[in-house]
């Protein structure tokens, strides 16, 4: 992908690191428990620790997917295919929805994925972008 990129959402993605994007989450402090997106307190029984960012892992395992027959979020026109969404349970914990890209007969349940990035859209100032995960080849 070239030119300069930028997240269509603040806030979530980290598209410095030289490895590739990562997903921005918390850490509780207290008992570890990670979030997607982050949150400022624990939301784990009554733990309420502090929480701090963190770059989250970029492989899962795919809970649930499903496919969603409307053009995707954040797109400007109609006429986009369809599109799938699912579940991935990160290795190190969250549990996060996002696009799938992908044919739909290539999508199992427990099967291997990895973060991605999405091309919502491209303009003067560059790709606007979101994060997908696509199976882990
Ligand atoms: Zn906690």
């Amino acid at each position: 992908m070239g030119g300069r990129r930028r997240a269509l959402e603040p806030g979530i993605l980290d598209l410095a690191d030289p490895a590739g994007p990562r997903l921005v989450g918390a850490r509780c402090r207290v008992c570890g428990e990670r979030y997607f997106p982050r949150r400022h307190r624990c939301a784990k029984g009554t733990c309420l620790g502090p929480c701090e960012e963190v770059r989250l892992a970029t492989t899962g395992t795919l809970y649930t997917w499903t496919y969603v027959p409307t053009p995707k979020y954040g797109r400007l026109a109609v006429g986009d295919e369809p599109f799938l969404v699912g579940q991935v349970d990160l290795d190190d914990g969250p549990r996060v929805q996002g696009i799938l890209v992908g044919p739909p007969e290539g999508m199992a349940i427990g099967m291997r994925m990895r973060l991605d990035l999405d091309v919502v859209r491209e303009d003067e100032k560059g790709a606007v972008v979101t994060y997908c995960f696509v199976p882990l080849a």
